[in-house]
C-alpha cells in the first residue's frame, strides 16, 4: 500500500501523515480547512526539526519525509489513488458517518477504509459503506510519532484480510499493533476512561484534592501522569463524549460521567486547550498549577 490518504489534519491528522511519509509513503492529506493543513505541514517541519537534532533522522530524511506529503482542500482530488484512507476528522458520528459515504464513493474499489476513532462504532461506519468488509479502525495515539501502539479495531465484517493487511501495515510504521474487537470505547478507552472518571468522583466526593490523587497514581502504580492532568490533556469535552459512548454502548450506569465533569464541560473548562481544566496552564508554556477551583 503505497499511496495513503488522511482525511483531517489536526493533532492526529498531521502525526499519521507524518508517519506513513517518513516511512516512505506518498500521503495526501486532506482537510476542509486550509488553515489546518498549513498548520499541520508547520507541526510536521517542528517534529522532524526535533528528530535530526536528536538524530534519531538525517537532514536529507527530513527533505525526503516532507516532500512526501501532499495537501488537498477536498476530498475528491486526494483520494482516487488511494491504497488506504486513514480517516481522522473531528470526532462526530454524523460527521463520519458522511464522511465514510464519500469515502466508499470515491476511493478505488481495492482500497481499505480505515478510521482513528477514539469511540466511534467501526460496525456503524462500515455500515454506510459498499465494502464493509474492507473497512476497519487504526487508532494511533497521541502524539503519533512518539507513541507504539496501534489499537487494530475489527468491526463485525472486516475480514481476516484486511485485518491482516493493517497489522502489517502498522509493524512497517515501527508501531505495535493490538487487535481486539469492535465494542463500544475498544480496549484502551473502555479501561483509561472508567478509571479517569474514578479519579474525578473521588475529587468530586472530597475524599482528596488533585494533587493528592495524580500523586497516589503516579508514585503508587507508576502511572507517567496521574489520571487528571491526563484528563486535562486529553480534553475534558472529549472523556465526557467517551464516556457516554460507553454509557449508551453498555446501558450500565457504571459509566455514568462524573457530575463534576459535566459541569466544568459546560462551563468551557475543557484542560490544557482551554487554559484550564483541574490544571491551569499558563500560556504557551507546559507549566501547570493546581486550578484555584480546587484548591482547599
Ligand atoms: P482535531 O480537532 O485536532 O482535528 C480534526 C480535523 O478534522 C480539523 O482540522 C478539521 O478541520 C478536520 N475536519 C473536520 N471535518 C472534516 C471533513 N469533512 N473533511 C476533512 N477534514 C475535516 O481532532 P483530533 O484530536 O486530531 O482527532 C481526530 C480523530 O482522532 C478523532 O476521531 C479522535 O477521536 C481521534 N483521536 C484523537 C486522539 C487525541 O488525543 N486527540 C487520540 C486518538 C484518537
Amino acid at each position: 500500500m503505497k499511496n495513503i490518504t488522511v482525511i483531517g489534519a489536526g493533532t492526529m491528522g498531521n502525526g499519521i501523515a507524518h508517519v506513513f511519509a517518513m516511512f516512505g509513503h506518498k500521503v495526501n492529506l486532506v482537510d476542509i480547512s486550509e488553515d489546518a493543513l498549513n498548520r499541520a505541514l508547520v507541526t510536521i517541519g517542528k517534529n522532524l526539526d526535533r528528530m535530526v537534532a536528536k538524530e534519531k533522522i538525517s537532514q536529507e530524511d527530513k527533505t525526503a519525509t516532507l516532500a512526501n506529503i501532499n495537501k488537498f482542500t477536498r476530498l475528491e482530488d486526494g483520494i482516487t489513488q488511494a491504497d488506504l484512507v486513514v480517516e481522522a476528522a473531528t470526532e462526530n458520528e454524523d460527521l463520519k458517518l458522511r464522511i465514510f459515504k464519500q469515502m466508499d464513493e470515491l476511493a478505488p474499489d481495492n482500497a481499505i477504509l480505515a478510521t482513528n476513532t477514539s469511540s466511534i462504532s467501526i460496525t456503524k461506519m462500515a455500515a454506510v459503506t459498499s465494502r464493509p468488509d474492507k473497512v476497519i479502525g487504526m487508532h494511533f495515539m497521541n502524539p503519533v510519532p512518539v507513541m507504539k501502539l496501534v489499537e487494530v479495531i475489527r468491526g463485525y465484517a472486516t475480514s481476516d484480510a484486511t485485518t491482516k493487511a493493517i497489522m502489517e501495515m502498522s509493524k512497517g510504521l515501527k508501531k505495535i499493533p493490538v487487535e481486539v474487537n469492535d465494542y463500544p470505547g475498544f480496549v484502551a478507552n473502555r479501561i483509561l476512561m472508567p478509571m479517569i472518571n474514578e479519579a474525578i468522583t473521588t475529587l468530586f466526593e472530597g475524599v482528596a484534592g488533585v494533587e493528592e490523587i495524580d500523586t497516589v497514581m503516579k508514585l503508587g502504580m507508576a502511572h507517567p501522569m496521574g489520571p487528571l492532568q491526563l484528563a486535562d490533556f486529553i480534553g475534558l469535552d472529549v472523556c465526557l463524549s467517551i464516556l457516554r459512548v460507553l454509557n449508551d454502548g453498555f446501558g450500565n450506569p457504571k459509566y455514568a460521567p462524573c457530575p463534576l465533569l459535566v459541569n466544568m464541560v459546560m462551563a468551557g473548562k475543557l484542560g490544557r486547550k482551554s487554559g484550564e481544566g483541574f490544571y491551569s496552564y499558563s500560556h504557551g508554556t507546559k507549566d501547570w498549577i493546581v486550578s484555584n477551583s480546587f484548591k482547599k
